[in-house]
């Protein structure tokens, strides 16, 4: 009976881990990766500083396109479960809901027409990461609320001061500090190559480099996207 009770707080354990989890993995690229990083700066450390400057860029990708890194990293803590004998539900759900940490947070940076009804009401209820909750990420200076699959795990590290904590405790031990981000307004400028990736502009109306506090859903922010897509 106590067993029955417990699976709800279980699961809702696992995906709040799997969120965190999710948010370390994204504080330490955008903090401390370069593009010089080897392997992984060209790989993942490049599509998060297009992410910073043309937030919508990645919302054309399909699910492998932007999901293959935690595919990757899933099959693995699935094969280390497996060869250690704790393949439980539990790591079953930890990993799919892992894997998926990208695809929610592109449906944050997706019109409610574009995600469809089944999401957007997922959003409206608090179940998945709602835009306005995504849009403190992306508002200046851009180093908080790192966690991309609920509304709930980045208010509690936000009350500890958790990044700031680790960034401190990681800069007493190692002399390492949060790297500059180019999209944040007076640490540009950006690369050269993000011209690249630069959306076209429509007419005059100049490219809109990132949502600030966007909602994504008002029509400010819809022309917003519609620039930066
Ligand atoms: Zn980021
Ligand atoms: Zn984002």
């Amino acid at each position: 009976m106590i067993t029955t009770l417990l699976i709800p707080l279980q699961i809702i354990a696992i995906i709040a881990l799997a969120d965190f989890v999710s948010g370390i993995i994204h504080w330490a690229e955008d903090a401390y990766g370069t593009e010089e990083t080897p392997v992984f700066g060209r790989l993942l450390i490049r599509p998060n500083i297009v992410h910073h400057h043309y937030p919508r860029f990645f919302t054309r990708f399909t699910w492998f396109q932007s999901s293959w890194d935690l595919l990757i990293l899933g099959v693995a803590v699935l094969a280390g479960a497996w060869a250690f004998d704790v393949l439980t539900w539990q790591v079953w759900l930890f990993v799919t809901v892992s894997v998926n940490a990208n695809e929610v947070h592109k449906w944050s940076h997706r019109t409610r027409a574009e995600n469809g009804a089944l999401i957007s009401k997922l959003q409206d209820w608090g179940i998945l990461q709602t835009p306005r909750h995504h849009a403190l990420h992306h508002t200046d200076p851009k180093n908080t609320y790192y966690c991309p699959i609920t509304n709930w795990v980045n208010p509690l590290l936000e009350k500890i001061r958790f990044w700031d904590g680790l960034e401190h405790i990681i800069q007493r031990l190692t002399g390492l500090r949060h790297r500059a981000d180019t999209s944040v307004r007076g640490q540009g400028p950006g690369p050269a190559w993000l011209s690249e990736y630069r959306p076209a502009s429509k007419g005059s109306t100049p490219a809109a480099p990132a949502s600030r506090t966007c909602c994504g859903h008002c029509a400010r922010c819809r022309h917003t996207h519609a620039n930066a897509a």
